[in-house]
């Protein structure tokens, strides 16, 4: 059952923001010094609003868990020395009322807090009459009602002023990103509510600063609406998520060598069903083709197995394997078998490029016996 949200967009939250919004600032806020120095730094660029963990969710205990509310003051200085609101991460009833009496302009509910429905309910009933910005980070496990339920409570107690924040999904296996970004939820978030805000937050999905840049770009690409980013003074000295914080100058290169699209639709017809279903298909096939993308990077470490193993690139029994259940997928989705057959043969085509290239092979002699397979399974 789907309940209505009430939503106000970011352009009337009051700070004059037009999407897409930036938000950055410190993992963690850890000496006044350190905040200051971070805000100013950043302020030299576009950004939005400051960040800064003041009680920090630590995996395993002994890790640094926050400077507690000292740091709200600290936030608020740096946030009235560069004209900024800031926000900071509450995930309890006592850390509500400390940001509210410091005067945190923007509160949100950190990925472990919006698993727990008990805690987010503490959170709302706190708030109660309050009237402030709250961003709900998504659950760590990628739970999309969870993830809505949190908005319907918050609306209950009268806050419309709403934003999701996208941080990616924890997984046992090892990606390459620190939490895989799933952009499968957040464009169905979107899809079911056009007006809620749904910010991506690279840093976490990333856990390195490599990626940042990459993963900063698809979600303008998808038609988010900002980015929080992660960023210090000193980031290797960050008591906190430090392989992932980056300088401000760093930040900023992020920020201005992002390419902006825009939904060239025009006004009167911007509602119509038509475009909007179009919007969606544009969606879609942009995450068609991140997933396109993040299968290739696996191809490519089969790749580096398969030389180091001595074995071939191509293993008749795994392709035969590979059509044989990918058609069973596609009958059960009504897909022709047809349409799956060559839709993975081009896909398996351009594996094989990518593994040959990886195996420092002649990429011609793979698409041969790739050619030499096709034939035999036309006849
Ligand atoms: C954070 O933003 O520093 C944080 C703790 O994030 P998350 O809740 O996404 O883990
Ligand atoms: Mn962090």
């Amino acid at each position: 059952m789907s309940v209505e949200l009430q939503i106000t967009p970011l352009s009337e939250w009051g700070y004059g923001w037009k999407t897409p919004v930036f938000f950055a600032g410190p993992c963690s806020a850890e000496s006044e010094d350190q905040v200051m120095q971070t805000a100013r730094g950043l302020a030299k660029h576009r950004v939005d609003m400051l960040r800064a963990g003041i009680w920090k969710p630590r995996t395993r205990p002994n890790n640094f868990e926050g400077i507690g509310s000292i740091g709200l003051k600290w936030l608020k200085d740096a946030g009235f020395d560069t004209n900024l609101p800031v926000c900071v991460e509450v995930a309890n009833v006592k850390h509500v009322y400390e940001a509210l009496r410091s005067g945190v302009d923007v509160l949100w509910i950190g990925a472990r807090t919006t698993v727990n429905p008990f805690a987010v309910q503490e959170i709302c009933d706190a708030l109660h009459g309050v009237d402030i910005p709250v961003m709900v980070k998504n659950p760590v496990n990628p739970d999309l009602e969870l993830w809505i339920g949190a908005f319907e409570r918050l609306n209950r107690v009268g806050i419309t002023r709403l934003a999701a924040i996208h941080r990616g999904f924890s997984t046992y296996e090892k990606t390459k990103f620190r939490n895989r970004p799933k952009w499968e939820i957040p464009i169905e978030l979107k899809r079911r509510y056009p007006d809620l805000p749904v910010i991506c937050d690279p840093s976490h999905i990333c856990g390195t600063r490599e990626l940042l840049q990459e993963v900063s770009q698809t979600a303008m690409d998808i038609g988010l609406d900002g980015l929080m980013i992660e960023s210090h003074i000193n980031p290797d000295k960050a008591l906190s998520d430090a392989k992932q914080q980056v300088v401000p100058e760093a930040y900023s290169h992020i920020i201005e060598s992002l390419i902006f699209r825009h939904e060239e639709t025009p006004p009167e017809s911007a509602s119509t069903e038509l475009e909007s279903r179009r919007s969606n298909i544009d969606r879609i096939d942009k995450y068609i083709i991140e997933l396109l993308a993040e299968r290739m990077d696996i191809v490519r470490e089969i790749g580096m197995y398969k030389k180091e193993n001595n074995l071939t690139i191509l293993q008749r029994g795994r392709w035969n394997e590979i059509l044989e259940s990918r058609h069973e997928f596609g009958r059960r989705k009504n897909l022709s078998d047809k349409f799956v057959r060559d839709v993975f043969q081009a896909i398996h085509k351009e594996s094989i490029h990518h593994q040959a290239q990886v195996m420092n092979e002649s990429a011609d002699d793979a698409l041969n016996d790739l050619k030499k397979e096709a034939k035999i399974r036309k006849r």
